[in-house]
């Protein structure tokens, strides 16, 4: 009898920066890796947040042994509520992980439903047919954890997100012994993060912020305002640690900021004087001078602090003009144009910002190339599936894995949704499944789909156009002359020349047509005639409305 096969199914985070998620199967058993979001993109109008789409997983829960967390970050832990929602299986994560998706499943009032098992880095678990390892990993967050997972076709070693941090802030290196360890063992296959491959050399460590933090504390001459993630808590230690040696008081701004903040100090995850951090009404009470607080808003988002800071529309406070801003992140491939919008409205402003082009203020969370080849060589992988990146880095990230003399047969590049089978220690491309984006919207979830998303964008850009026709109700003939408006498609006083034609164009088509077959081509013709008469394609709306009276029956006394 042939041997069972090893399926590795990658549902978000391959081919794309977010929104992890990966389910690893084996017999009728299925571990789930991650469960992040992914934040959307400037052309994805009103969107909160992409979540991965698990389809594929509904009709297979009785199958799902658990789920494992790799570290606390919006993209690995994200879309928890709405997996948790589906299928309420066991969630092993460690302590801070824990910490922060019990404050993502609070909020969704799922955490009584949850079952949240701590599993420290260093220990092993049995997960179904699964021998879990759990070792640690730095990265920008701390409690950071890769996985060397068992399975009977073999052992798989899964990174993470990671870099090579001789120098982190909470003082824990990447456990570089073990992965010598796993690497001795025989790995069957490495997944690893590939965010950075197109980076050479080294990612710098965390802990030349520091440096970049204190030179701008020291020239502000009024408050400082930290920019960050929420769950960047390796951030928050080193702000808190700067407004320490420059004897300011630091507050939290924001819900989430403060959530996380909160948990993370109850975990020791953040050790700071209690004095240190203040409520920010006591905080805006203090000169300028002796605070710093510390926000989101850095990938330009302009619901967040820093977005209504950049427009004067935050409510607590307002910029003043001695601000400093510290920007201290990168922008998310595609948040780029928003970033800098924000900037520049922050400069407008009268703040001075310090972002990281500018000064040592942020340094990447991932590994570089260097650090890329050291993890094959230490893990010595038969077979190598790059993740975490958009395809441009998974396609880098295999010429780094040749370089160093892997086999281009043994690697596989893919995206979201197609399967890697593994059978009797060989590697081959599986069936595809469904991989792409589920909208969040608001608490709508998933009723956005891609037809809605090019409507959305068709209105932003070109505007609208409604047309009522007034139709008799018995022979469905057009009974006078349409009304035509427009929102954001041609300036008022222009467009009174340009709809007279178009309500020309209707008076012929209703010599044809009648009744919803002229409403048909009513919308059909006047799309065709505004493209040609002014290059642009506004959405047209046609209704009709009959003359009939309406009947009053039944008025309650
Ligand atoms: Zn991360
Ligand atoms: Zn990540």
């Amino acid at each position: 009898m042939a041997s069972k096969k090893l399926r590795i199914v990658p549902l978000g985070g391959l081919g794309e920066i977010g929104k992890n998620m990966m389910s690893i199967e084996y017999g009728e058993n299925i571990l789930i890796i991650d469960t992040g979001i992914m934040f959307p993109e400037n052309d994805m109008l009103g969107i909160d947040y992409i979540i991965p789409d698990f389809r594929y997983l509904m009709d297979k829960i009785d199958k799902v042994r658990g789920i494992v967390v790799t570290h606390g970050h919006e993209d690995h832990t994200g879309a928890i509520r709405h997996v948790i929602q589906e299928m309420r299986v066991p969630i092993y994560a460690t302590p801070l992980t824990r910490g922060l998706l019990e404050v993502k499943l609070r909020r969704g009032r799922l955490l009584n439903e949850a079952t949240i098992k701590t599993v420290n880095a260093g220990e092993s678990i049995q997960i179904g047919p699964f021998g879990v390892e759990f070792f640690h990993v730095s990265h920008s967050i701390p409690d950071g954890v890769g996985l060397g997972i068992t399975t009977p076709a073999g052992l798989i070693v899964h990174s993470g997100d990671f870099k090579f941090d001789h120098t982190p802030v909470d003082g824990w290196p990447t456990d570089f012994a073990k992965l010598a360890e796993l690497g001795g063992r025989g790995v069957l296959a490495l997944l690893s993060d590939s965010t950075n491959a197109d980076r050479p050399g080294w990612t710098p460590s965390e802990a030349v912020i520091d440096a970049g933090f204190d030179a701008a504390f020291s020239k502000a001459p009024g408050r400082v305002i930290i920019g960050s993630f929420a769950s960047l808590i390796s951030r928050m230690a080193q702000v808190a640690q700067a407004a320490q040696r420059h004897g300011r008081k630091m507050a939290l701004v924001g819900t989430s900021m403060v959530e996380n903040a909160k948990m993370a100090r109850k975990l020791g995850y953040l050790n700071v004087p209690d004095d240190l951090i203040v409520p920010l009404d006591e905080a805006l009470k203090l000169k300028p001078s002796q605070i710093v607080l510390m926000c989101t808003g850095t990938q330009g988002e302009p619901s967040s602090i820093l977005g209504r800071l950049s427009t004067g529309t935050n409510r607590q406070f307002e910029l003043l003009p001695k601000d400093t801003i510290v920007m201290s992140s990168h922008p998310i491939p595609g948040n780029e144009e928003m970033v800098h919008r924000t900037i520049n409205r922050l400069f407008q402003r009268g703040a001075d910002v310090i972002y990281d082009a500018i000064a040592p203020v942020h340094v990447s969370g991932h590994a570089s190339q260097e650090e890329m080849k050291m993890m094959m060589q230490l893990i010595k992988p038969k077979h190598f599936i790059p993740i975490h990146g958009e395809l441009r880095h998974l396609k880098q990230h295999s010429i780094l894995a040749q370089e160093i003399g892997m086999d281009p047969e043994r690697i596989a590049v893919i995206e979201n949704g197609t399967v890697i089978e593994f059978q009797d220690g060989k590697m081959s491309v599986g069936d595809r499944v469904p991989g792409g984006y589920v909208f969040v919207d608001g608490s709508w979830v998933g009723d956005i789909g891609p037809t809605v998303m090019r409507e959305r964008e068709s209105l932003a850009r070109e505007g609208f156009v409604v047309v009522q026709l007034q139709l008799d109700p018995k022979s469905g003939r057009l009974q006078r002359n349409p009304e035509i408006i427009s929102k954001g498609f041609v300036f008022m006083r222009d467009s009174e020349e340009l709809f007279e034609l178009a309500r020309r164009r209707i008076s012929t088509l209703a010599e044809e047509y009648k009744g919803d077959e002229l409403e048909a081509a009513v919308e059909k013709n006047l799309s065709k005639f505004f493209y040609s008469e002014t290059k642009r394609r506004p959405m047209v709306f046609v209704f009709t409305s009959d003359l009939r009276t309406p009947e009053v029956s039944g008025v309650p006394s």
